[in-house]
């Protein structure tokens, strides 16, 4: 056994190693002609060693490359998504493009967010709306029978492959992939969040995926298209969805939705929490004050936005947690204002210093800022009469 695992892991730094020189010779080249054939070679052996279980090392070329090379980084992360959401699979003995594509929806409520298992009826909907406004003619789609919490999504490069096989080998026989409850995390409560289905699309290769994309179709056909869909599914899924608030996001490949719903989440959670406290607490927007500070770890991860009552620098009521994402502090600090301003928030206490990036010990949430520049727990305000249930320690 001590053998093999010396075997397999050095044969794991060596791919590795050649997978960060491919990427490297890649960011490099200056034609798509060069290009093509980095990709190539890329592409092969990505996909063999996610199809055999091997993707720690895509991980170890990764962290080579953000400490050593951001744009090989990127070039190599593009590529390992793209080949863990998508693949070509034989129908009739004829090729196919696949893709696994997520649909996004943020929603926030006073009650546990669901995470919850579609009904048949439900799924057929569903399915039907993903073939009417989103697959091209032709092409075949398949949707996995669950609401997903982001905890509860595959998360490596493997995962996602294997996750996509399956809903690919549920596309083929034009069946739904169903999901077994009992083998997923519960997810972690929050006052807004988002949640997601999965779904794969399969084309003949080389013919279109999208609606949007078939010879004859207005290329633009696609607004029209993303919003009929986010319209009608998200009617669909009102019944899941009692007591919450929520939006239906434009769906899109795997990895990409699920950026773009993390960047959305943003906003959306500091407009949940400002009507959480007109909801519950009948605290007007006017009534409250924002802190907005820097959490680092070794170096700034988030910003944390506490909000309090506009009388009190020292409670906080509740908080909100803007992770960067890649974007700079300064730019993140700007947009968070201007999102309170535009909410009716307009007390704003912004400070400059960093703050570690601490949570409770009790329940593992994460600390605010209040206005005299200290991090605290979010408690509910005292003074409501009717409170709703929330964890106090
Ligand atoms: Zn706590």
């Amino acid at each position: 056994m001590r053998r093999n695992r010396y075997i397999s892991r050095a044969r794991h730094s060596a791919d590795a190693e050649t997978l960060a020189k491919l990427a490297r010779r890649l960011s490099e080249s200056g034609t798509r002609i060069e290009d093509r054939l980095w990709e190539r070679r890329l592409v092969e052996l990505i996909n063999d060693r996610l199809v055999r279980g091997f993707d720690d090392a895509i991980e170890a070329a990764l962290d080579e490359l953000a400490r050593s090379n951001p744009g090989a980084y990127d070039d190599l992360a593009d590529l390992a998504e793209s080949c863990a959401e998508s693949a070509t699979i034989d129908i009739d003995g004829k090729p196919h493009d696949a893709l696994l594509i997520a649909v996004p929806l943020l929603a926030w409520s006073r009650y546990k967010l669901p995470t919850t298992i579609l009904p048949g009826p439900l799924a057929d909907n569903i399915g039907v709306h993903l073939t009417a406004h989103l697959a091209a003619r032709g092409a075949r789609v398949a949707l996995a029978d669950y609401l997903f919490s982001i905890d509860q999504l595959p998360e490596s490069f493997g995962e996602v492959r294997d996750f996509a096989d399956k809903l690919f080998a549920a596309a083929a026989h034009g069946t739904r992939m169903k999901i077994d409850p009992k083998a997923l995390r519960e997810p972690v409560a929050m006052l807004a969040d988002t949640r997601y289905l999965l779904a794969a699309i399969v084309a003949p290769q080389g013919a279109a995926l999208f609606h949007w994309q078939e010879t004859g179709v207005d290329p633009d056909a696609k607004l029209a298209a993303i919003a009929a869909f986010r319209e009608q599914a998200g009617n669909a899924l009102q019944p899941l969805l009692t007591g919450c608030r929520y939006r239906l996001l434009a769906p899109n490949a795997f990895h990409a939705a699920l950026r773009q719903a993390d960047r959305d989440l943003r906003e959306f959670s500091l407009e949940a929490a400002v009507s959480y406290l007109k909801l519950a607490y009948e605290l007007a927007p006017s009534a409250l004050q924002a802190t907005i500070a820097p959490f680092e770890d070794k170096r700034v991860e988030e910003i944390r936005v506490g909000i309090s009552t506009a009388n009190d620098e020292d409670a906080v009521i509740e908080g909100v947690v803007w992770p960067l994402l890649g974007d700079e502090e300064d730019k993140a600090q700007e947009e968070i204002e201007a999102a309170l301003r535009a909410l009716g928030v307009n007390r704003i206490t912004t400070h400059a210093h960093r703050f570690p990036l601490e949570y409770c010990d009790d329940c593992g949430a994460p600390m605010f800022p209040n206005p005299t520049g200290h991090a605290v727990h979010a408690e509910p305000p005292e003074e409501s009469e009717e409170q709703p249930a929330r964890p106090l320690h």
